[in-house]
């Protein structure tokens, strides 16, 4: 299985990340996608790819990391920089994680709304997918990715917690799979019945580690390994077995990414 969003390389891993790391393949994660959030974090997570080579780096300026930064414009030029100077080591593999987040504040969605526009440029000329966090955004990221519309615009709408609606309106604005994390254990949330209503071509797994935990673990530290229990969750959700929701939504992350 691939964990397409997995922040493995953030201090709250520090203590025990080689038994984290053991702990996923040993379950049977075999490559994690690593979202990129900001220059505070880019270090560690260049860090981590370059110790495991099935670590694999993302590029971009996360939306929260917009809010109240006045050197946002400084931010932006430093991901384009680096996309640009790209080597062997350092391949970016998607731009992201990137997109809308008003759920802080709604202060800066102007701001927000310039910097995601620039980074769908930078996927399109770097041929690389996108990779879009949405909170409580949809309708102004719809709006944006409508602005692109018939350009390719490819990716991932990563923590998927929307509706059948949202997911539709999606696919017709280009060419997207939908994260699914731990959520989808989370009886409340209402995600495994959208996710019966999703093609399995268009899902990708995904934990967000740290965050996200799924049941019985959450509330915890959330990690890789944890990717079973959503793979089998979606699985239960659509009446399939875990290894065929593991083998399809595989094959739509490693074409996605070209991993
Ligand atoms: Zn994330």
């Amino acid at each position: 299985m691939i964990d397409t969003h997995t922040h493995v390389y953030e201090p709250e891993f520090e203590a025990d990340r080689a038994e984290v790391m053991a702990r996923a393949e040993a379950a049977g994660v075999e490559v994690f996608m690593l979202p990129a959030i900001d220059r505070e974090s880019y270090g560690r997570m260049f860090e981590m790819s370059r110790k495991y080579p099935n670590c694999k780096p993302m590029m971009g300026l996360h939306p929260t990391s917009v809010n109240d930064n006045p050197d946002y414009r400084e931010d932006l030029a430093l991901v384009e920089q680096l996309l640009k100077g790209t080597n062997e080591v350092d391949r970016f593999y998607s731009v992201g994680e990137v997109g809308l987040d008003l759920y802080w504040s709604k202060e800066w969605q102007r701001e927000q709304t310039e910097v995601f526009e620039r980074q769908v440029e930078l996927s399109l000329e770097y041929d690389l997918p996108l990779v879009i966090h949405v909170r409580e955004a949809w309708g102004a990221t719809l709006d944006v990715l409508e602005r692109f519309r018939g350009q390719g615009v490819r990716g991932i709408m990563h923590a998927f917690t929307s509706n059948v609606e949202n997911y539709r309106k999606v696919k017709r604005l280009g060419d997207f799979k939908f994260g699914i994390g731990g959520v989808v254990t989370y009886k409340n949330s209402g995600l495994a019945a959208t996710v019966a209503e999703m093609a399995l071509e268009d899902l990708v797994l995904e934990t967000d580690a740290p965050y996200l935990t799924p049941v019985p673990f959450r509330g915890k530290r959330n990690e890789p390994s944890y990717l079973v229990y959503i793979c089998e969750k979606i699985a239960e959700a659509k009446g399939i077995s875990p290894e065929q929701v593991a083998s399809q939504t595989t094959e739509n992350a490693a074409t996605l990414f070209g991993v």
